[in-house]
């Protein structure tokens, strides 16, 4: 980051203590963040079980909120109902984004015995009428693997651990003149694993599915003893525009400037999203009932997003984070599937660092365990706030392996989730939202987007962003390579 991005050095707590001696109390310039009341927030948040049987409602009630379907609408009037029972200021933001309605898409295997299997269609897989087809070993979709078959008109079976990008195991295959994909699941135990096939919106080709890895396996051992595989696939999922919505929470302060707490709200359909991310969505929901009891006295502004659409390619953050043109926003904390907090993280905006260590210093006993990171990452929330130059934070937390591997997957249900884990990262995030909602001297300047685009850079990040279209800046001039022979003519 350049220096006239580096925060000015804070007066921290000790100076706003001398400035509440030499005011009094009695005025309103009172030292801020005040560590009665964020150790109030801690513990409030901490003991109420209010995030957690929030979070049990909406998954029980409504289960999967995939973005666009029923379920997910009724859920967030449901949780807009629940906001303002408590006396918060929020509000739908409505916006438009491609949708995708999952059908009874139906695979059968036909040879060497009939089966229907196990599938689940990725977002943005379009009908396509019923047809037979052979499968064949893909291996891991690259255009290497695909070129030596005698792929035409057949169905590929993709490994588990590929990481080829969707589009470009698709694109191969559309080359080749493949019909559809089975891509095998990376977890065991009849699990199916949704995940959005196009961050664009844009119709797949050819359609692509999950199935499970003990009937992937089958059908490539079948294969590996030449075995020939006939499967028939017919597709009735279907892409459609949808008109959906975030909710959007204020907390006004003394001052316009923002602090943005954002979580989506999102899921995929297959298990309830009770990980991903019904815990950032009830942690939200605490933040908000705690925040509602101390807010009044806060400097900055807390904005609180349930974002929707994240799922299918953070449409609802790519929405709401340009909204906020022109107006000064200190920074935006991004939750989604943290667990019991033990990291903070700057994301790669250095001078973030000095405020997080001192946070994590005042929660004394609690001190999370792995302190500041420093790291930046792409695929949430945060992205479309950091390409409009906002600095953002993530919290580094534990979720148990064996929940972790539900992840997206049938198996995301409630049960994954220990009913302490709510309150305890709530506790440490509401702080932090509190701290920043009342540090003196916290820039709201953005960060250019030079800046930006470098910090991407550093952590080479590129090229997923790029492979998911989500690369807003211009390609450098070609670097003038040797010089040009004397020979040539222009
Ligand atoms: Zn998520």
């Amino acid at each position: 980051m350049r220096p006239s991005h580096v925060i000015p050095l804070i007066r921290g707590l000790l100076g706003g203590l001398s400035l509440l001696a030499l005011t009094g109390p009695a005025t309103n310039l009172r030292a801020q963040p005040d560590q009665a009341v964020q150790d109030a927030i801690y513990a409030e948040a901490k003991a109420d079980p209010a995030g957690y049987e929030f979070l049990r409602d909406l998954c029980d009630d409504f289960g999967g909120r995939l973005t666009g379907s029923p379920n997910n609408r009724a859920a967030l009037e449901r949780t807009l109902e629940r906001l303002q029972a408590l006396g918060v200021d929020a509000k739908l933001e409505t916006f438009r984004m491609p949708g995708w309605v999952r059908g009874r898409d139906e695979v059968e295997l036909l040879a060497p015995v009939r089966r229907v299997l196990r599938v689940a269609s990725l977002s943005y897989t379009q009908p396509h009428p019923r047809f037979e087809a052979e499968v064949v070993d893909i291996g891991d979709g690259r255009e290497e693997d695909i070129a030596p078959l005698d792929a035409k008109g057949k169905v590929g079976l993709l490994a588990p651990n590929t990481t080829v990008p969707r589009g470009q195991y698709e694109a191969a295959a559309v080359k080749h003149g493949m019909r559809g994909i089975l891509f095998i699941d990376r977890v065991n135990g009849g699990q199916l694993l949704a995940r959005t096939g196009s961050f664009n919106g844009e119709p797949l080709r050819i359609p692509v599915y999950s199935i499970t890895q003990e009937e992937g396996n089958w059908m490539l051992r079948l294969l590996h003893r030449g075995v020939p595989v006939r499967v028939s696939v017919e597709t009735r999922s279907h892409c459609e525009p949808i008109e959906t919505a975030n909710i959007v929470a204020t907390f006004p302060g003394r001052t316009p400037d923002l602090v943005v707490v954002g979580a989506h709200f999102d899921s995929w359909d297959l298990g309830q999203g009770a990980m991903d991310n019904g815990t950032g969505t009830g942690q939200l929901y605490a933040i908000a009932k705690v925040l509602q009891a101390h807010a009044p006295r806060n400097l900055r502004t807390i904005q609180l997003v349930w974002f929707n659409g994240e799922e299918q390619g953070l449409w609802g953050s790519r929405f709401h984070a340009p909204t906020l043109r022109g107006r000064p926003v200190a920074a935006m904390i991004n939750l989604d599937m943290v667990g019991f907090p033990l990291s903070v993280n700057s994301l790669g905006y250095d001078d973030l660092v000095p405020l997080l260590q001192r946070y994590n210093a005042s929660l004394g006993a609690n001190q999370l365990k792995q302190g500041v990171g420093n790291i930046n990452w792409f695929g949430s929330d945060h992205t479309p706030f950091q390409l409009e130059g906002i600095r953002s934070i993530t919290f580094g937390g534990l979720i148990p392996p064996e929940s972790v591997r539900f992840y997206h997957d049938f198996g995301d249900t409630l049960d994954k989730v220990d009913p302490k884990l709510i309150p305890e990262a709530t506790a440490a995030i509401a702080t932090l939202a509190y701290r920043l909602a009342n540090e003196p001297g916290l820039a709201t300047t953005r960060v250019s987007a030079a800046d930006t685009e470098a910090l991407f850079r550093k952590f080479a990040l590129e090229t997923r962003m790029k492979g998911v279209g989500l690369w807003p800046f211009a390609e450098p001039p070609a670097e003038p390579a040797a010089p040009p022979a004397p020979a040539r003519t222009p």
